[in-house]
């Protein structure tokens, strides 16, 4: 049996290496390095996938987050509310432009925004909400329109562990990141659709924000050398929209592999009575970025040393909540208004998942996790 990994992109790799190669070597042959025909045909390819209108290229997730902020007008001090359970990209780019992050609670079942402490936090200076799609399913995307629509609020969707998936939005399918103002993405070699280093995109319907953002991309100008905004350089690279390209084209059947996976782990740990096998939101699909279980009356720490010694990777998602991270002390949260991440953070766990895990596999991780907890 192959050794497994949390993440397995080289056997990836390999299957598709002929597609991949070939774009690769047909830009460097080109030279077209930054802002390349790559990039274009990536971003229209993206934006056919997703049925958006615009999709802007950029440099990673975290700057696409950012650049998403800087296209909004908001002023220093205004308030911006975002999930406590997340990467913390997402409320790391709230703080640096000087804006106030507002963290909430989650849900204990889909790990994304509460409803009703997001609507508790909402004041007068609330001006956008960031719902993270977190692991590979939506936050509650009606929900959270409604009461954006109601507070005239802007709504940035962070669609980084969750691109592909979709979403039954007012009685109609649509690709998370399509739904809100923008939607944000990145391109991390382990995320669903992942490069051979750092890109990231932003998407919208907007026209106006689009113009705006591509401008912002691109050092505030939309004539070289008038600059009309202050902005950032933020650029996927040609060599990167290439690989992006061929593996657009295989983004729905690796979800799929990851969605048929997650259904074997299911069905192996759904009797099992210290496991919490993931909960589906029924209008979401789950893409299963992570695949994350609850721990109940066992040791998790011995649980994660005794796999490591089988050779099975776990990894903890997420251990700390944002708001008790030192760097963030100076917000003073209430931690008293975070029952729930401070219970998952206790509990969760994150089994290998990707699109080349095999039943053999499988089978060896799941026979050594019931083992220890049996
Ligand atoms: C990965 C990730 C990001 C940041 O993406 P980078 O490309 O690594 O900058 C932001 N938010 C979430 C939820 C992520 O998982």
């Amino acid at each position: 049996m192959q050794n497994i990994q949390m993440v397995d992109l080289v056997s990836q790799y390999k299957k598709i290496k002929n597609e991949i190669d070939k774009e690769i070597f047909s830009v460097i042959e080109s030279a077209k390095f930054i802002k390349g025909p790559a990039v274009t045909e990536f971003q229209d390819n993206l934006a056919a996938y997703l049925n958006a209108k615009h999709v802007i290229a950029c440099g990673n997730g975290t700057d696409a987050l950012q650049i998403a902020l800087m296209a909004l007008d908001l002023k220093l001090g205004d308030e911006v509310i975002t999930a406590d359970f997340t990467f913390i990209a997402t409320v790391e780019v709230i703080a640096l432009l000087g804006l106030k992050p507002i963290l909430v609670d989650v849900d204990p079942d889909t790990f994304t925004l509460d409803i009703k402490a997001l609507e508790k936090a909402i004041t007068p200076k609330t001006k956008a909400i960031i719902p993270v799609h977190l692991f590979g399913q939506a936050a509650d995307m009606d929900k959270i329109q409604q009461i954006a629509k109601k507070h005239n609020l802007y709504v940035i969707e962070d669609t980084a562990q969750a691109l592909g998936a979709d979403y039954l939005f007012e009685d109609k399918r649509q690709k998370l990141g399509t739904i809100g103002d923008i939607g944000c993405t990145s391109f991390f070699p382990s995320k669903n659709l992942g490069t051979f280093g750092d890109g990231g995109a932003l998407f919208t319907n907007n026209d106006e924000l689009a113009e705006k953002i591509r401008s912002i991309t691109n050092h505030g100008m939309k004539v070289r050398y008038y600059h009309d905004y202050i902005g950032v350089n933020s650029r996927l690279d040609s060599l990167h929209a290439a690989i992006l390209k061929v593996k657009l084209r295989y983004l729905d059947i690796y979800n799929k592999a990851r969605q048929k996976a997650a259904e074997y782990y299911d069905n192996a740990f759904k009797k099992c009575e210290k496991l919490a096998i993931p909960k589906r939101n029924n209008k979401s699909t789950h893409i299963f970025h992570q695949y994350t279980l609850k721990l109940k009356n066992a040791d998790r720490a011995a649980l994660i040393e005794y796999l490591k010694s089988k050779n099975i990777p776990a990894m903890i998602y997420y251990p700390v909540p944002l708001h008790k991270q030192k760097a963030y002390r100076m917000y003073d949260f209430n931690n008293r208004e975070f029952p729930v991440t401070n219970s998952l953070s206790g509990e969760v766990f994150s089994l290998p998942m990707h699109t080349e895990l095999t039943k053999e596999q499988q089978d060896y991780i799941i026979e050594h996790v019931l083992k220890f907890l049996s």
